[in-house]
């Protein structure tokens, strides 16, 4: 057996390191923003029926234009969308592989601003495109001076405004969107991964569709449907996007039992996203609670929360780990991140926060510096 660093690998992919999380199953698993409540019995009951029908058609090749999952993601965006304005692949993170690998690749650029999601640098280096980080202001936020600024300084073949921002949960407002389209010579998509989050009465970017070509929302299934196992993520947009995607996606890349899945969940989708509210509630828990603790949650629309001011997080890690309960260390100085999980989770956190505060004092907790970048 011989090692990575021996093969003739390309160059650009020397000494970087894979996608990470850990994958730990423990009691309380908060640690990668999954919907931690299980999928409703009858809907269960309902996909099996429909993959029993796939699979007796399994010798074929699927639709390879998935049209019946793209007619039932439009009805359920609404919009006004229709299935040419929409296109799915496995999980959001093969969207933006192959938007990187139609619209980035070598000699392009794509602009993000970290702290950002962390496959983002990982797909631009897998398609040869330059990945250039640009800033935030402080608490995480974005304003349409600073992103335009970065926009008009790097003229990115790519922009990627993830809204929100993973893994701080930072809202992106409509109007850095629109500016920052207006600024980009290039592809602006925006990652709604964690859009069925927003508090309610929050406009999607997909508002901001009707005449710009060149804007692109990314989705997922993996999160408000609890659907992470099955890998569907998709993407409205003009339909020229679509065209542009089935250049360089592989044939039938949607496979007929993932098709099927899809569609069965979509059709149970008020069930589906019965949680979300719930988990919504959680999240708002979770800020107070940890508030309450003396640490520093950022503002946040998502189902997670980035607390800042723990003066030791891997110790914090550790201890919770040690009684079962999985969360997130990102790499940012004095920060963790953790899912809201269902109330009984949720509070199994926050006691285990609490009772690591007592057990620690006022030292498990440090004052959070002013602005993370200048
Ligand atoms: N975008 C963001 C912001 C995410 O946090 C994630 C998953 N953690 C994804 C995209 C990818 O999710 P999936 O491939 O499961 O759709």
């Amino acid at each position: 057996m011989t090692s990575l660093s021996d093969l003739p690998i390309r160059e650009d992919l020397r000494g970087r390191e894979p996608y990470g999380a850990p994958q730990k199953h423990v009691r309380v698993e908060l640690n990668v923003n999954e919907n931690t409540h299980p999928i409703p019995a009858d809907v269960q009951a309902d996909v099996l029926r429909r993959l029993a029908v796939a699979l007796a058609g399994a010798n074929r090749y699927p639709d390879r234009e998935f049209t019946e999952l793209r007619d039932a993601l439009a009805r359920y965006l609404g919009h006004g969308l229709s299935r040419d304005n929409l296109w799915a692949a496995n999980g959001s993170n093969e969207i933006l592989q192959q938007l990187l690998q139609a619209f980035g690749g070598p000699g392009r650029k794509a602009l993000g601003f970290a702290p950002t999601y962390s496959m983002y640098p990982l797909l631009a280096s897998g398609t040869g495109t330059d990945w250039i980080a640009g800033d935030r202001d402080a608490e995480y936020e974005l304003s349409a001076v600073r992103a335009t600024d970065w926009v008009r300084r790097v003229q990115p073949d790519v922009v990627i405004l993830c809204s929100p921002n993973n893994p701080t949960g930072t809202p992106l407002s409509l109007d850095v969107i629109e500016a920052v389209y207006d600024a980009a010579p290039g592809i602006v998509i925006v990652d709604e991964a964690y859009a069925e989050f927003f508090p309610a009465g929050e406009q999607s970017a997909l508002t901001l569709l009707p005449g710009r070509e060149r804007l692109v929302i990314s989705r997922t299934m993996s999160k408000a449907f609890a659907f992470a196992g099955v890998r569907l993520g998709y993407l409205a947009a003009d339909p020229a996007i679509s065209d542009a995607l089935r250049l360089v996606r592989l044939p039938y890349h949607l496979s007929a039992l993932t098709q099927a899945a899809a569609l069965g969940a979509l059709a149970h989708a008020d069930e589906m996203l019965a949680m979300v509210d719930e988990i919504k509630g959680q999240r708002d828990r979770i800020v107070q609670g940890l508030t309450d603790l003396g640490f520093h949650p950022y503002r946040t629309w998502s189902n997670f929360v980035l607390f800042d001011g723990v003066a030791r997080p891997r110790e914090v890690f550790d201890e919770l780990l040690a009684e079962g309960i999985i969360i997130r260390e990102q790499g940012i100085p004095n920060t963790l991140r953790v899912s809201a999980g269902t109330d009984a989770e949720t509070g199994e956190f926050l006691d285990a926060m609490a009772r690591y505060v007592t057990r620690h004092g006022s030292d498990s907790t440090i004052p959070v510096k002013a602005a993370p970048v200048g």
